[in-house]
């Protein structure tokens, strides 16, 4: 039996709708024991089931995982995980020779609200988000070990970092499963050494698979200049594409070491690629280099709604020094993968910084999240990443 979450009157209408998460201010009341990281049902105010989902102190206090009575055993996540995997396939990542790294579970864009594995040619890298999923582990390598069979060789855990640091689980970074086989891995035929131990996140930025290519194809014959860059993954497809040059500017040295080391792996002596160490605004103010082809992809400036403003001063700003270094007929790509900025007010700095340099903008393409970070249509927090890509025409 799980204790039960009853609801206030007119506070299930969110949970009707397939919302996955209870706000702590929609309890009513708890009828029975509960610990964190528990399973609870969840009933409305005339004791209607509505649903199953995980506990958890703080704002967010149920994150649901079924909407009807379900029975939470290893068949019931072997079959969330096998769906991910059957979605992967449809999608043409399972099993596609030329690129072995993709999001195996998006959180609740998988039904499973607290939880992202990314796949890195045969290795799984998990990061739990709350209690209740980091106690799921050892069910989710068994539904992972029977749903992918041969394509699993490892499980790495790396929620030391991502789960709330309120509850004590002495959680520490390591093998669930196996050792990996090695940690290179192939993204539309590039080639790219991924650190899941030490490196951001998982390791790599998976959900800008599809903008690279892109910016591969624009590449041909310009100066690149790749800002953010971190592991180089777009400079890797500019110099795929052709490009003349491509700069990669980063502030931290490790990931500056990190693109020089993924480009020579894909171009061994390559001279016209250089990774930089810098503030990329600092860059931007003090280089006399104009570029052809430029991307912008910061950190999220925006964590939180409470610095909102914030952030949109922070891509104005940053987006007008690009255009300021911009060639005639030049391309930006420009990024946001702030969740709390939407898609209109991101385009609306966007928008500002083109006005106040005075440049001709035209909108070639709006970017997204590709589809293995599918977006749960009753959970719009899901949708974080955002794009353009503009023509500079003079
Ligand atoms: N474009 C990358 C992902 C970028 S992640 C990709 O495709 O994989 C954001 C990166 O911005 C991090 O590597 C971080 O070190 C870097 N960064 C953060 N603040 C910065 C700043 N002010 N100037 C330059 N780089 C910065």
């Amino acid at each position: 039996m799980f204790a039960k979450v009853i609801l206030k009157s007119g506070k299930d209408q969110s949970v009707r709708r397939f919302h996955p998460w209870i706000f702590s201010g929609a309890i009513k009341k708890i009828k029975g024991d509960v610990k964190e990281g528990d399973y609870v049902e969840v009933y409305d105010n005339h004791d209607e089931f509505l649903g199953l989902g995980h506990y958890q102190i703080g704002s967010i206090t149920v994150r649901m995982l079924s909407f009807v009575p379900a029975e939470p055993t290893a068949e019931f996540w072997k079959s969330k995980i096998q769906a991910a995997w059957e979605l992967r396939k449809q999608l043409g990542l399972a099993g596609n020779p030329a690129t072995n790294v993709f999001r195996l579970v998006n959180a609740e864009g998988d039904g499973m609200p607290g939880l992202v594995i990314d796949y890195y040619a045969g290795t799984a890298v998990m990061q739990m988000h709350s209690i209740g999923m980091y106690h799921e582990r050892e069910l989710l390598v068994q539904a992972m070990t029977e749903a992918l069979g041969s394509d699993l060789t490892a499980v790495y855990d790396k929620s030391e970092s991502t789960l709330p640091f309120k509850a004590e689980t002495g959680a520490v970074n390591g093998y669930l499963l196996g050792q990996p086989e090695n940690s290179a891995v192939l993204e539309n035929g590039n080639r790219f050494i991924i650190d899941w131990t030490q490196g951001q996140k998982t390791g790599f930025f998976i959900d800008q698979r599809e903008n690279r290519l892109l910016v591969g194809q624009y590449a041909k014959h310009r100066k690149v200049l790749n800002l953010f860059g971190y592991t180089g993954g777009f400079s890797v497809y500019a110099i795929r594409g052709e490009a003349e040059l491509v700069d990669t500017i980063d502030s931290s040295a490790g990931a500056t070491e990190l693109a020089e080391r993924n480009v020579s792996f894909n171009f061994p002596d390559c001279p016209n690629h250089r990774a930089i160490t810098a503030d990329a605004f600092e860059y931007l103010q003090h280089t006399d280099n104009i570029y052809d082809l430029i991307i912008l992809d910061p950190p999220a400036f925006a964590k939180h709604r409470n610095v909102l403003h914030n952030a949109l001063q922070g891509y104005k700003r940053l987006n007008t020094l690009a255009f300021e270094k911009i060639a005639a007929g030049g391309i930006l790509f420009t990024f946001s993968c702030s969740q709390a900025v939407s898609r209109e007010q991101f385009r609306k700095s966007v928008f500002s910084a083109a006005a106040a340099t005075g440049r001709q903008v035209r909108i070639l393409h709006q970017l997204s999240q590709p589809a293995d970070h599918p977006v749960n249509i009753y959970h719009p927090e899901g949708e974080y990443l955002k794009g353009l890509a503009l023509s500079v025409d003079y």
